[in-house]
């Protein structure tokens, strides 16, 4: 089916109490994985693209390769952009045709990050949903992530979604970029924070968790999961293996293949991870 709304996909995993993963692509082996997991699950999902997903390729490529794979598959499926630094990414992925966008502005002063997140929403328009941040998440992936972090300061939540309009909202609850061995969800922090908001929540840096902490996020109103270097270490690990194991090979659709199967295999694991209920 043609890619749907980010507003569709939260509208449908909150009224049926699941979890979308949000999983970041950058090519094409990596998006044949996350779309043959999803097809294996059935659960709704967002394929996402940061800007530096995007370097090798540009927004109109990852759309236009990601919609085309979307065709048989059956279920839905927003393309979004993940951490839109500034309003122009925001810009550049609307023009692509993106379904559903992030701007993260969580490291510039309180009013600033609101102007901007304000901003965003407005130019997004009302087909598109957006994500916002407040508090800044911990770690670094592809140089994202600020020099320091601070946790979500519930008191400003319900200021904040209100002001910016957003429809998710980004949390820093203990979660941080990449594989962080400490990294834990404060679920105190993420429950108070969730009493505050008015819109569902999204968990960033899911591939350095816990996997046990994964199966009661809904209950915390969290509709939306990143996981980027899960599938990163898949792929490059595949083709790794396969040089490692012969050095020789010449059929890089054979090694094409097995890191196809690799993210598939995450990605899959990931969904039912989130929605042990349901997947
Ligand atoms: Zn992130």
């Amino acid at each position: 089916m043609p890619l749907v709304s980010g507003h569709d996909i939260i509208a449908d995993c909150t009224s049926r109490g699941l979890v979308a993963g949000a999983f970041n692509t950058t090519n094409i082996e990596t998006t044949m994985g996350i779309v043959e997991a999803v097809e294996r699950t059935g659960i709704p999902t967002f394929i996402q693209c940061a800007p530096t997903n995007a370097a090798l390729s540009g927004f109109e490529y990852i759309h236009d390769m990601v919609s085309r794979r979307l065709a048989t598959c059956p279920v839905p499926v927003a393309l979004h952009l993940d951490h839109g630094k500034n309003l122009r990414a925001v810009e550049d992925a609307l023009a692509a045709r993106f379904t559903s966008v992030m701007i993260d502005a969580s490291e510039e002063p309180y009013e600033q990050n609101v102007a901007t997140s304000a901003k965003a929403r407005e130019i997004a328009g009302p087909d598109v949903a957006v994500e916002a941040e407040l508090g800044a998440i911990g770690g670094k992936e592809d140089e994202i992530g600020p020099d320091e972090a601070s946790g979500t300061d519930p008191a400003q939540v319900a200021d904040f979604v209100d002001r910016t309009g957003c429809d998710m909202l980004a949390v820093s609850v203990g979660n941080v970029h990449g594989y962080a061995p400490d990294a834990r969800i404060d679920f105190d922090l993420l429950a108070d924070v969730h009493a505050q908001s008015s819109v569902p929540l999204v968990i960033h840096g899911g591939s350095g968790l816990p996997a046990e902490q994964f199966g009661r996020l809904h209950e915390y109103g969290v509709v939306k999961v990143n996981i980027a270097s899960d599938l990163r270490n898949a792929m490059i690990r595949s083709f790794g293996e396969a040089y490692v194991a012969n050095p020789h090979e010449h059929s890089l659709i054979k090694v094409s293949r097995a890191s196809v199967a690799a993210i598939a295999d995450v990605v899959e694991r990931r969904i039912r991870q989130f929605n042990p209920g349901a997947a």
